[in-house]
């Protein structure tokens, strides 16, 4: 939950947001479902955030509000809070594992001490006779401990077995759990977490490197007018489709991320505006000139464009700082005309 909806649920507004929450949704028909009353909270609560934008577009489009709406929405924006739980869960069978496991090993240290009283005492009695009857009674006694303790190794060790399995399963969910929370729904790029992640390393290594690095920003051209015709629907399959050009021609090492709504990032570490302007131009292009038709009813949609700018970094440069002047550059695109590739190193010589 964001701090600013946090802050609010503490403060002398909560009550009055959390009723507010319960009418809105019962206004709407939607049931007070938890996920739900999150975001209608994050909605009223926080309405310019982009899961604010989101909630308010879809609600204002008049789709009945389902729950896999909200699941998508809740996947998409509240990542954070579904990744936590997880890690809870992962954490209570990692508590339960580890109790076992120490209880098994406690029980066989309890019996390897005893087993060793057993073999003193035998030891004892040994140096005392050496009557066959006597000894015989040792011997027997000897045995039935060593199998005991036997039997309490083979046990400990199929404890430590199934353990070793439980643990692996769930190191291999919480790396799932890890790459679903990295990744966006919609395209299955990098999401803008990862993205951010992802630029910090980039940058620390290309200084490491003292090697070139550029960044790239591409937007989708009057996307908002292409929903408003075709639908959210379609709208989503072309950010899918677009999302598939854009990651067939961002191959590793390039790193690719859908950054928000209908905007993309790419970061491309080692190369030169040169090179990542060409690329960009090849990605427009191909988008630009496919005829997109509509999957259910096979309707010509046209073409869309986009619009992309660059910057390539400049040494000891913050990643940040590279986002804005490659922003800068897509804007320079938007502004003079749209389906353009900018340069933001042509742009700072010519200010
Ligand atoms: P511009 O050329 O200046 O970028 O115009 P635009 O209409 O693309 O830009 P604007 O920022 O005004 O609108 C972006 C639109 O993108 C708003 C919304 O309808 C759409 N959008 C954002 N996220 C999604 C999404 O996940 N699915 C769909 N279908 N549309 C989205
Ligand atoms: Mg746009
Ligand atoms: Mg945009």
């Amino acid at each position: 939950m964001s701090t600013q909806v946090q802050t609010t649920l503490r403060g002398p507004e909560a009550f009055a947001l959390a009723r507010r929450a319960l009418d809105e949704m019962e206004s709407v028909g939607v049931w007070p479902t938890p996920l739900n009353f999150e975001l209608w909270l994050h909605w009223l609560g926080e309405p310019e955030c982009a899961l604010g934008v989101e909630m308010s577009r879809v609600l204002g489009s008049g789709t009945v509000f389902t729950d896999a709406i909200a699941e998508k929405l809740g996947a998409e924006y509240l990542p954070r809070g579904r990744l936590s739980e997880e890690i809870r869960d992962a954490g209570a069978v990692l508590n339960r594992e580890l109790s076992t496991v120490s209880e098994a090993i406690a029980k066989a240290q309890k019996s390897q001490a005893a087993y060793g009283e057993t073999l003193a005492g035998a030891s004892a009695h040994l140096e005392g006779s050496a009557e066959p009857t006597a000894l015989l009674g040792v011997v027997s006694n000897l045995s039935k401990a060593t199998t005991e303790v036997q039997f309490e190794n083979a046990t400990l060790e199929k404890r430590l077995e199934t353990s070793t399995r439980e643990v692996a399963r769930l190191r291999d969910h919480l790396e799932e759990v890890r790459r679903d929370a990295m990744t966006d729904a919609l395209t299955s790029l990098a999401n803008r977490k990862a993205f951010d992640e992802e630029l910090l390393k980039a940058c620390d290594e290309a200084d490491r490197n003292h090697q070139p690095m550029t960044l790239a920003v591409l937007d989708i051209d009057h996307f908002k007018r292409f929903n408003d015709t075709w639908g959210h629907q379609t709208g989503d399959q072309v950010l899918r489709y677009v999302a598939s050009v854009i990651g067939r021609i961002s191959r590793a090492p390039r790193i690719a991320a859908r950054y928000g709504g209908e905007e993309f990032a790419i970061i491309f570490p080692s190369e030169n505006a040169f090179v990542v302007e060409k690329a960009l131009n090849q990605i427009r292009e191909e988008i630009g000139t496919r005829a997109l038709r509509r999957r259910s009813t096979n309707d010509e949609l046209g073409a869309v464009t986009i619009s992309a700018g660059l910057a390539e970094r400049h040494p000891g440069e913050t990643g940040s700082s590279l986002l804005d002047r490659a922003d800068k550059a897509l804007y320079a695109s938007k502004r003079t005309g749209r389906d353009k590739v900018t340069n933001g190193e042509r742009l700072d010589q010519a200010a």
